[in-house]
């Protein structure tokens, strides 16, 4: 079981399956939203998932496809929606309580990263004008 929490703990996650991907994005959306270099999102099947809290929730897509939900108390962004998804949601690694199960895989975005940050591990890295493609460096 994987339980992921807002700051203030007014809204829940809990996930009784495995993570279907953890990845690091280094978008522009994903550092402005987050307000870090980079965010490191766990996608979970929806399906296995239970939301407690959600009256506690405000929401904000900033693409058309796109709904981010944030705890309207504490400001913790919960999870994303993607409408092209709509199976799974995004939920930010730092709000699990078990570290110890998310294992990043790949950067995306890395051509779009904060100039401000420089990576430190070797997993393969994505890019280019989609943010998907595989780069040389990487
Ligand atoms: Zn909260
Ligand atoms: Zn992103």
């Amino acid at each position: 079981m994987l339980e992921a929490a807002c700051y203030c703990g007014a809204v829940q996650l809990h996930c009784s399956a495995a993570p279907e991907s953890v990845i690091h994005c280094h978008c522009g959306q994903c550092r402005r939203l987050s307000g870090a270099a980079f965010s490191t999102w766990v996608s979970l099947p929806r399906e296995a998932c239970v939301l407690s809290g959600a009256d506690s929730l405000s929401v904000y897509s900033p693409t058309p496809n796109g709904r981010r939900h944030f705890c309207r108390a504490c400001g913790t962004h919960v999870f994303t929606e993607d409408a092209r998804m709509p199976q799974i949601y995004g939920v930010p690694a730092g709000l699990f309580s078990e570290a110890a199960a998310l294992h990043p895989s790949q950067h995306f975005f890395v051509s779009h990263k904060a100039a401000w940050h420089q990576i430190g591990d070797a997993l393969p890295q994505r890019g280019g004008a989609s943010g998907y493609e595989p780069l040389a460096s990487g």
